[in-house]
């Protein structure tokens, strides 16, 4: 994992969340406030600002300058969250120049970890956690060699999609959507709408460089 490709998915991911809007958007409608597409939004366009100062930064470094900007930019019960995810991933990655995959699997580990304990969530919630946890299981499971990139990026996103599909019938018990109860089930929830939607952008980037 390269500075670069941290740069550059701050692109593609930028991208596919502008061309998911009305997904991401219709969700927080039908089970939150509105918002979360805009607040998504609003993390994505300060980070492409943000690009010129990142490249200069080891990998780790870039995550975790990542996660301060984020912090003081995206609003709602999902902005902290989010933040907490890049910091922690930094922190695991410090400096290390060029991290390898079993290395960039226990960050996103503990980015996971970092969500859990802020959130005091955990699986089966009907949150951006049901998408993240099997991730993170996923990586963590083929950190040792796991075979070609591109295969690994598309069982990633693979995953990731199945994930946010299983969130459509669960009943919250965070976030706003623990207000609707049964109501909620029947839409999948917009956290794990747009983790997948990013997850998937980044994968994609991947899989051309492999
Ligand atoms: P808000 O809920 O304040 O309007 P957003 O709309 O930006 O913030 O984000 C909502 C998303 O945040 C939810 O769809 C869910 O995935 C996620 N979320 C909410 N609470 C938690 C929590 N405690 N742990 C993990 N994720 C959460
Ligand atoms: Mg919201």
């Amino acid at each position: 994992m390269k500075t670069m490709d941290v740069v550059d998915a701050i692109d593609v991911v930028h991208q596919a969340v502008v061309s998911n809007e009305a997904a991401i958007e219709s969700l927080d409608r039908a089970i939150g406030d509105g918002d979360h597409y805009l607040n998504v939004l609003r993390g994505c366009e300060v980070l492409t600002a943000l690009r010129g100062e990142l490249a200069p930064l080891a990998p780790g470094e870039a995550l975790g300058k990542i996660g301060m900007k984020l912090l003081s930019t995206i609003g709602g019960a999902s902005g902290p969250l989010i933040s907490s995810f890049f910091m922690a991933t930094g922190k695991r990655l410090g400096n290390l120049p060029e991290p390898p995959r079993a290395e960039f699997a226990q960050a996103f580990a503990d980015g996971v970890g970092a969500i859990k304990s802020r959130g005091k969530a955990d699986l089966g919630q009907k949150t951006m956690l049901d998408v993240l946890i099997p991730v993170a299981a996923l990586l963590t499971a083929r950190a040792g060699g796991g075979g070609p990139l591109d295969v690994l990026c598309d069982d990633v996103s693979a995953t990731a999609q199945r994930a946010m599909e299983s969130t459509r019938d669960m009943v919250a018990t965070k976030g706003r959507a623990a207000f609707l109860g049964e109501r909620a089930r029947g839409h999948i929830d917009p956290g794990s709408k747009s983790s997948a939607v990013v997850i998937a952008a980044v994968c994609e980037m991947l899989k051309e460089r492999a």
